[in-house]
């Protein structure tokens, strides 16, 4: 089974109050996704016969940025950048999303997002999406 994760909120920490600051401040952004914590490790969740993927809705710039985090925490992790935007409506997040999650064959994905669980939801029924995180 292939489970998936979104990155922001799931497998690293958020701060929703950095996060708007950094986007107003062009100079603080690689500090702040630099700096993320890890939070769940999706490793915890696998059997020797799982896989996981990691999905990002980040902005395409910050490729390098992602994929420096995600080599020094989890090496070798498969990632998808699906280029949105923190405030990009839920709905064509959660469709670019998808695209990805039925091509890589995902069975069960989380995101922090309630919007987009919820989207995801309405979409498709043949994964089930998981809301992590205390998010309203
Ligand atoms: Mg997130």
């Amino acid at each position: 089974m292939t489970i998936g994760f979104d990155l922001d909120g799931i497998i690293c920490d958020i701060n929703i109050f950095e996060l708007v600051l950094s986007e107003k401040l062009s100079f603080v952004e690689s500090y702040y996704y630099k700096e993320r914590k890890p939070l769940l490790n999706p490793y915890m969740f696998l059997t020797n016969d799982d896989d996981f993927i990691i999905i990002t809705a980040r902005e395409k710039r910050l490729s390098s940025i992602t994929k420096q985090w995600i080599d020094k925490f989890l090496p070798g992790a498969k990632w998808f950048i699906v280029d949105t935007g923190y405030n990009e409506d839920p709905r064509e997040t959660a469709e670019k999303k998808l695209k990805i999650l039925l091509r890589e064959k995902v069975e069960v994905y989380f995101d922090d997002n309630p919007d987009i669980i919820k989207e995801l939801r309405k979409k498709c029924n043949t994964i089930k999406f998981i809301q992590f995180g205390g998010r309203l």
